[in-house]
């Protein structure tokens, strides 16, 4: 039978109407809908799609299941290499990793992997509450207590192996709310902070014991954990320090960073005033710096909070914008506006110190960078002003250094990201690193596969085998 060659669309809510409020965009497949797109998948014997998911789940498997009507095993099949399944189907850049070479490809859209993905995992928190699917199975429980610090995707992933394997896991945020990112980033219109909680939950039922405001560093060192009997620590503390451009004017007022106005917006809740007071500048003209998924994030929150005009200054063409395409394209149709090949070169201010202008300069692309990418250069002569009142700054993070500040003999890079080994330990010995905190910032699946990884070596760490 020939197969469809467009996957299933998903409904969305109309962007004049979503750009009003923070609800998530898409619905989410029907039944009939996931059905339809699984029959889709022509179930290759060699797998491509598994080699490109960084958490292996056994794809055509779940499909397959999904396709024949048995969410139960699909839920199963996915639950066994990833517990997160309702964020990674709404998150992960699909295009990039499972689907990028997908065989469907050939005919026309890949399979929707993550729409099927985001379908079972939504079903499951559903069944879930009603009492009807189990929280995983802990065969065997175990003395050894682990340390976990952050409770990003890195965290949470290693956190929730660890229980699987019966350990004590503790867990280590610095924040009032778990998730990291997944909580205090990506805004609630993309992935709904129920979903967080509800899919952290598991691990809570698990055994795992969580601790928030607990900034290991300044509560605790490394070195505390393992004089109070912790055997293995695992950091997973990410890279939420911005960075900025370092061009005349950043220090005016009305200009954030984009961690900054996100963390306002989202973990504190600033859209919801007046339920919550947070102190937060709601520009009419508000211009961000950058063009990848945090750049898109902080534009599309910018509208929200009433912007009347938001645009994206970003100094490549759309082709290079590093965000996913899906997040450009829900950009676009919002209304943002895009400034291809210019760069910010300086912020002017009012007489009250307040950013009015922007001075850009356009660009043009010369040869490929080392990663490949055209390199911006400057156009003489081309500078030009914009009118804004808010200026946000999305160009990228590093680490925050006060672990390895605070722990002897653990060597970073220069750009303050830990070293790891090929089983992501670092050079303290029974301490483990994974997610942005060693790549630089990354992706939600990348950090979960890290922190998988690291339960592992974790495990024949403790039991003598590393
Ligand atoms: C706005 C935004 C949008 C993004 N969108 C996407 C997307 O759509 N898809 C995608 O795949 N990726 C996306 N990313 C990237 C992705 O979220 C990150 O790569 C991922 O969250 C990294 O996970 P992590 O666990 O390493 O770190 P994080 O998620 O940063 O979590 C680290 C946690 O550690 C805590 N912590 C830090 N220091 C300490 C300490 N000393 N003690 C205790 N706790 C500490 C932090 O408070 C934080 O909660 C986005 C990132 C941002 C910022
Ligand atoms: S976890 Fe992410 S990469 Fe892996 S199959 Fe799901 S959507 Fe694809």
């Amino acid at each position: 039978m020939a197969i469809a060659k467009e996957q299933v669309r998903m409904n969305e809510q109309d962007p004049s109407v979503r750009i009003k409020n923070f609800d998530e965009v898409p619905f989410g497949y029907t039944l009939e809908q996931a059905v339809s797109e699984s029959s889709r998948c022509l179930q290759c014997k060699t797998a491509k799609c598994v080699l490109g998911c960084p958490v292996a789940i056994d794809i055509p498997a779940f499909i397959r299941a999904l396709k024949n009507g048995n969410l139960y095993e699909a839920a199963e099949i996915i639950n066994r290499n990833n517990l997160f399944p309702a964020i990674t189907g709404r998150v992960c850049p699909q295009e990039d990793q499972c689907e990028k070479d997908c065989t469907t490809k050939k005919l026309g859209d890949p399979v929707g992997i993550g729409k099927l993905e985001r379908f079972v995992g939504d079903w499951i928190i559903e069944q879930r509450a009603k009492g009807n699917f189990p929280i995983p199975e802990i065969k065997e429980r175990r003395d050894e207590k682990v340390a976990i610090i952050g409770s990003g995707p890195a965290g949470l992933a290693c956190a929730a192996d660890l229980a699987r394997l019966g350990y004590q896991v503790y867990v280590f945020e610095g924040f009032h709310e778990l998730g990291g990112v997944l909580t205090y980033g990506i805004p609630e219109f993309r992935l709904p902070k129920s979903i967080v909680k509800e899919e952290i939950k598991v691990l809570e039922k698990m055994g795992v014991k969580f601790f928030v405001d607990f900034p290991i560093g300044k509560s605790l060192t490394i070195q505390d954990l393992f004089n109070d009997g912790f055997k293995a620590v695992f950091i997973g503390s990410g890279a939420g320090f911005p960075k900025f451009p370092g061009i005349p004017g950043e220090n005016l007022g009305g200009i954030y960073s984009a961690n900054e106005y996100l963390t306002r917006v989202n973990l504190m809740k600033a859209y919801k005033f007046p339920e919550y007071d947070t102190p937060i500048k709601r520009g009419k003209r508000v211009a961000v710096i950058g063009g990848g998924n945090v750049a898109m994030d902080a534009v599309r929150t910018a509208l929200r909070m009433g912007a009347e005009e938001a645009m994206i200054i970003y100094r490549r063409t759309r082709e290079e914008m590093p965000a996913r395409e899906e997040e450009i394209r829900h950009a676009e149709e919002e209304g943002i506006k895009f400034l291809y090949l210019t760069a910010p070169v300086r912020f002017v201010g009012d007489e009250n110190g307040m950013v009015k202008q922007i001075e850009c300069i356009k660009m043009e692309l010369g040869e490929p960078d080392q990663d490949g990418r055209r390199k911006p250069i400057p156009v003489e002569g081309s500078n030009f002003f914009i009118d804004v009142d808010q200026v946000i700054i999305a160009i990228g993070t590093v680490p925050n250094p006060i672990i390895s500040m605070t722990t002897p003999g653990l060597e970073v890079n220069k750009h303050g990201v830990i070293k790891v080994d090929e089983n992501m330990m670092t050079s303290v010995r029974g301490v483990f690193a994974g997610g942005d905190i060693v790549t630089g910032a990354a992706t939600v699946i990348t950090a979960m596969g890290a922190g998988r990884k690291a339960a592992k070596s974790i495990h024949q760490y403790i039991n003598g085998d590393l």
